[in-house]
């Protein structure tokens, strides 16, 4: 028997000797609908992030200029934020399809995780949008209330390049080009051989096997929402 074939018994996804499978209770299902699922929740994020963040603007440019209904400013940006929403239901179908072609066992864990509104907020998601920089490194907790807003369904969950919290913690936004290279690199990283990346995240999105060991990020949530917050919240 292969290394990689032998704790299958786990209730955390790992990787099958196979390379294109993961192991997940007792059986190896491909790991292709998992990226996608990943990939399109991402997409759904960054969209869902960009219209908030384009409404805020709007709001705080009109408050700025109580008199004037429309500046060049103001019109450049809300001809943005309607190309922004035009793409927002073909975002959510995308996400919708790859949910649909989850396994069933996979897709049943899925949605009963989700029961929770605030079912993002564990251990390795919260810690993954730390790594890269996003508002769960910081003590503004965004990441926590985003699932508050009621514009969008959808779309709730971790920062993107789209974050307007982040962009104002950087000081500018980034180039298009560059946040396409950055959602590229992520689809490379989840593709990359047996890449520990998608483990986490696929632990993330599916498993609901408490992560072990928690650290920085849970006495910073502690000390924002009280005691007990963080411990309800992972799972
Ligand atoms: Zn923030
Ligand atoms: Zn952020
Ligand atoms: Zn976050």
């Amino acid at each position: 028997m292969h290394l990689l074939d032998i704790h299958f018994h786990q209730n955390v996804f790992h990787w099958s000797s196979s390379e294109i499978a993961v192991w997940y209770k007792h059986h190896r299902y491909y790991y292709s609908p998992i990226r996608n699922l990943l990939t399109e929740d991402q997409n759904l994020r960054k969209q869902v992030q960009r219209e908030e963040r384009l409404h805020n603007q709007i709001t705080a440019l009109q408050k700025a200029s109580a008199i004037e209904s429309s500046t060049p400013e103001l019109d450049e940006i809300a001809k943005e934020l309607q190309e922004t929403q035009k793409t927002y239901a073909s975002n959510e179908h995308a996400l919708y399809k790859a949910e649909c072609l989850l396994h069933p066992i996979l897709k049943d864990a899925y949605i009963k995780l989700r029961r929770d509104a605030t079912w993002f907020m564990r251990e390795g998601l919260v810690q993954d949008c730390a790594d890269r920089g996003g508002c769960c490194g910081r003590q503004c907790g965004c990441c926590a209330k985003r699932h508050l807003s009621k514009r969008r369904r959808r779309g709730e969950g971790h920062c993107t390049t789209e974050c307007g919290c982040c962009i104002s913690f950087r000081g500018y936004d980034l180039p298009k080009e560059e946040k396409d290279k950055i959602s590229s690199e992520f689809v490379g990283m989840l593709e990359s051989r047996l890449s520990p990346h998608f483990i986490n995240l696929a632990n993330g999105y599916i498993s609901p096997a408490k992560p072990h060991g928690l650290g920085k990020i849970e006495s910073w949530w502690k000390e924002l929402f009280g005691p007990d917050y963080y411990d309800k919240k992972v799972m």
